[in-house]
């Protein structure tokens, strides 16, 4: 079996402890791979040397770093189904899921490298006319990247691609259910040109171990988190020891509103895209389906025929559209949110159980007339289940969606365009997809408000996160 090290200073080798951890296909529960343990003495010499690099790094120009980017984009395409293998085999997702996901992160390396040759400033002069003002741009520092397991490529990619076209050095800790991916992933940027000790990488058991010393070192400058909002919240009390930028992509609870004008067929693909993409393992996941009570009947039954029909199966069979969860605790959160909500009075429409045989694999799920009290209103299912929830008014539907505390992307259905204006403008969200359950775009700045978080990835925004200004005053003589 092969066991991978940690890349630090351009080399890869073992951790200081000489341990490994073991990555597990989640479809199987067999291990395969062993990964190097990193701990505080791994984390610390990965600071240093990205502390060390920094300087000469933001001295190199931009075109470099873009065809760097470029470079990325390139092998990755290249290499799409290694990489979806990789995938499907630490993560669970079916190939076809993992494929998309491997374009969708390589366009984050394709945006940057536009970006890079792009990082503007400006220049005005100060209202009495006597001074000029010159702002200037340049990287934040050393950065600080932390990821979830659910898109081990893309996650990587929405971070690294910035970083690089600024100008910032990186250490970097992927999830450590999901390393395999950003491993492969480091050693292409390496392929592609990226200089030594820019990336260092270092997997770990024990994240606490690894980020904290990297918080505290007063050396990085930035923490670019994407993950739970329990542990984003801690990371940012960490950043304020030392007053580092934070970009924070948290946890979501969507709102999806079917309102009664709605092209119903239309909708039901809105949700199945909205809600199985990744089985339901997203942040972006519709959470809470308001649909109006008129046509909330054909709907719960609609959505109900198309999720039964979806094949679930490991991601390597052909044709498989949902795979297994990540790991039991994710199945068994799903049944206990599901359970609850059935206690309380929601009716299942189909699914609502596990499936039997190895593997986390839980049926997909529609559930009617859910109550508003069921537990899985105010916590991100992760899971393959769509609870339907009738309104009667639109001012309901905003009240009921705008009713927590996240506020990461909501979904509005409706032919009418002055209401999906209405609504999409009601939402306390980042992001809103109006007719369109998809709404990741590299292109797009992609983020929440409330506790979904801080900042934007992609997009014009997208670069901005790991810049900072300088202003230049220069009396005009
Ligand atoms: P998680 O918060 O448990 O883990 C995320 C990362 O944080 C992992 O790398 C983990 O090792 C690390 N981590 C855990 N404890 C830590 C600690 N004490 N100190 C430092 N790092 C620590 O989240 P997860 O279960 O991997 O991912 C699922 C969550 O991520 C969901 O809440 C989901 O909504 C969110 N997510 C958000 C976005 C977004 O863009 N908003 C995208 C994908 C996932």
């Amino acid at each position: 079996m092969t066991t991978h090290g940690l890349f630090i200073d351009g080399t890869w080798g073992p951790s200081a402890s000489g341990r490994t951890f073991a990555v597990e296909n989640p479809a199987t529960g067999e291990t395969i791979a062993m990964v190097a343990d990193g701990d505080g003495t791994d984390a610390r010499r990965a600071i240093e040397v990205a502390g060390a690099r920094q300087l000469d790094w933001s001295r190199s120009a931009p075109r470099e770093r873009g065809e760097i980017l470029r470079r990325t984009y390139e092998i990755i395409v290249d290499r799409t189904d290694e990489l979806a293998a990789l995938i499907t085999a630490e993560m669970g997702k079916p190939l076809a899921e993992a494929r998309g996901e491997v374009m969708y992160g390589a366009e984050f390396f394709r945006w940057f490298a536009e970006e890079a040759v792009r990082i503007g400033g400006d220049h005005t002069l100060s209202g009495d006319g006597r001074t000029r003002i010159l702002v200037t741009k340049g990287p934040v520092g050393p950065c600080v990247l932390v990821t979830p397991w659910n898109f081990p490529l893309a996650m990587g990619a929405r971070k690294i691609g910035p970083a690089v076209a600024a100008g910032c050095t990186m250490v970097f800790k992927p999830a450590e259910q999901t390393p395999l991916t950003s491993l492969a992933l480091t050693r292409i940027l390496t392929e592609a040109g990226l200089p030594a000790g820019v990336l260092n990488v270092v997997t770990t058991s024990g994240p606490g171990g690894v980020v904290g010393p990297w918080m505290r070192s007063g050396i990085a400058r930035k923490i670019s988190f994407t993950g739970s909002t329990d542990v984003g919240r801690l990371l940012l009390a960490q950043a304020a020891e030392n007053v580092m930028r934070s970009s924070m992509e948290l946890g979501g609870n969507a709102p999806f509103l079917v309102c009664e004008d709605a092209a119903l067929d239309r909708a039901v693909e809105g949700a199945v895209t909205a809600k199985m993409r990744n089985m339901g393992e997203a942040c972006t996941a519709a959470n809470r389906f308001f649909v109006h009570q008129s046509v909330a009947g054909e709907f719960s039954a609609k959505l109900g025929e198309r999720m039964s029909a979806l094949k679930v199966a490991d991601g390597t069979t052909r044709g498989a559209e949902v795979g297994p969860l990540i790991d039991r605790a994710g199945l068994e959160k799903v049944e206990r949110l599901v359970d609850d909500a059935v206690r309380r009075g929601a009716s299942v429409v189909v699914g609502g159980s596990r499936l039997s045989g190895h593997g986390y694999f839980y049926a997909p799920t529609v559930l009617a007339d859910v109550p508003t009290d069921a537990s899985l209103m105010s916590t991100e299912i992760f899971g393959p289940v769509a609870p339907i929830i009738p309104f009667d008014d639109e001012d309901e539907a905003v009240r009921l969606a705008n009713d927590t505390d996240w506020g990461l992307v909501g979904y509005v259905f409706t032919t009418d365009l002055d209401r999906a204006f209405r609504l999409g403008e009601a939402l306390d969200v980042g992001m809103v997809g109006v007719n369109t359950g998809l709404v990741s775009n590299p292109a797009a700045p992609f983020g929440g408000v409330k506790h979904s978080g801080l900042g934007r990835e992609g997009g014009r925004a997208g670069i901005e996160e790991y810049l900072e200004s300088k202003y230049l005053a220069m009396p005009r003589s």
